[in-house]
């Protein structure tokens, strides 16, 4: 079978990257985000400081804003409405604490500044599935007609993914926890996205090719996706796969509400 991932992504990433700062530097425009960060998770401070580390190496102007965890919706709105006519494009890091409204936050995101894409009319996709999807655009993948199994329905992830690939003229098949036969649907696909959360989740061992989007940590604490087996089928890697891919559709879609295209 011929091969999918025909890019390596770590190359694919930095390529991409420097097209992105060679862009805004002929735009002659500086693009300007805001991060918007409730608390202190620490998962949240490593995801932040990767954006910045990346805006910084494009030339994406970045603000971070830390905000106290007892901060209350409605303060946080009235910041962000005063933070968002500053700048490009503004991201609020989720998750934030649970008594704050993420829907009512969401929906206080200006949707043409909306570069997570998760305001209801907003412009822009979700990073992840577009990071995919973008990919896999670029390795030559033809969608056209293929059976594509997405593991996870979440709004963030699997559900975009799935609507991505069927504008794609893909058929899909959304699995979710209530799915009967999942490895059946997996096995007869010609390509799997994962995104469970699960770690040894998907036995890869006579798979499809296998896009890994899980993020988990094993036994050892080491960081790893939903796949094991890995080796007997092609598989994107954990760390270096996905996350990469959404760092950089995260960056374009800055660029794009900068109006630099
Ligand atoms: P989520 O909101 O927790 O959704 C998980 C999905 O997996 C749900 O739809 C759930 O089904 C499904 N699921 C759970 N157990 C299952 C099972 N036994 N069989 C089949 N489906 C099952 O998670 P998410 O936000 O989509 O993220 C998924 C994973 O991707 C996480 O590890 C996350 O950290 C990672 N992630 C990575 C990136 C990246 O940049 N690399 C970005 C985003 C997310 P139900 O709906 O039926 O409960």
């Amino acid at each position: 079978m011929n091969k999918v991932f025909t890019l390596n992504i770590k190359d694919y990433f930095q390529e991409e990257k420097a097209k992105i700062a060679n862009l805004i530097k002929t735009a002659n425009k500086v693009p300007k985000l805001a991060v918007i960060q409730v608390g202190d998770n620490p998962a949240s401070n490593k995801y932040i400081t990767n954006k910045k580390k990346d805006c910084e190496e494009v030339g994406i102007k970045f603000e971070w804003y830390h905000f106290p965890k007892d901060i209350t919706t409605d303060e946080l709105i009235f910041n962000i409405d005063d933070i968002q006519k500053e700048v490009d494009a503004i991201i609020v890091q989720m998750p934030v604490p649970k008594h704050v409204n993420v829907k009512v936050v969401e929906l206080a995101i200006d949707p043409n500044k909306d570069v997570d894409g998760f305001h209801p009319i907003t412009r822009f996709k979700p990073c992840t599935p577009l990071g995919i999807v973008n990919y896999l655009k670029a390795c030559n993948y033809d969608f056209v007609g293929k059976d594509i199994a997405v593991i996870g329905r979440s709004d963030i992830v699997g559900k975009p993914m799935a609507r991505m690939l069927t504008d794609l003229d893909a058929t899909v098949t959304l699995c979710h926890s209530k799915t009967k036969n999942l490895v059946a649907y997996a096995g007869y696909s010609d390509l799997v996205i994962c995104a469970v959360g699960k770690a040894k989740f998907l036995d890869c061992t006579g798979m499809p090719p296998i896009v890994d989007v899980g993020i988990n940590f094993d036994e050892n604490g080491k960081m790893c996706g939903d796949c094991y087996n890995t080796e007997n089928a092609e598989v994107t890697p954990v760390p270096g796969g996905v996350g990469l891919l959404t760092r950089l559709a995260m960056l374009e879609n800055i660029v794009e509400a900068a109006g630099i295209f």
